[in-house]
């Protein structure tokens, strides 16, 4: 990788904030997964509440909005780009476009 003069450390805010973005995804996903596993119980016992499906849809198709919102939100302090498509569930260790340090390099 070419050195570049932006690779300095991050500051404490930017990683405290990419640490909180982290966090808040991975309570998203959890509590997602938890929401659809109930869903995937409710559903066989309720055949005569023809309703009941629809508002599975909705919340459905909500959760997978807000989820995208959740990953996508976060962005490089460096160079702008995008975090959440560099990696679906996991801080990557560094950003893929500009190479500036995301963790710590302490083992
Ligand atoms: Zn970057």
């Amino acid at each position: 990788m070419i050195p570049s003069i932006d690779q300095k450390p991050l500051s404490s805010d930017e990683r405290a904030r990419l640490q909180l973005w982290h966090r808040n995804m991975m309570i998203f996903y959890s509590c997602a997964m938890t929401l659809l596993t109930a869903a995937l119980f409710i559903l066989p016992r309720t055949q005569d509440m023809p309703w009941v499906p629809r508002i599975i849809l909705a919340i459905l198709i909500f959760l997978i909005g807000v989820g995208a919102y959740v990953q996508f939100r976060e962005r490089c302090p460096r160079c702008n780009m995008r975090i959440g498509r560099q990696s679906r569930f996991m801080l990557p260790k560094q950003c893929r476009s500009c190479g500036a340090p995301f963790l710590d390099d302490k083992p």
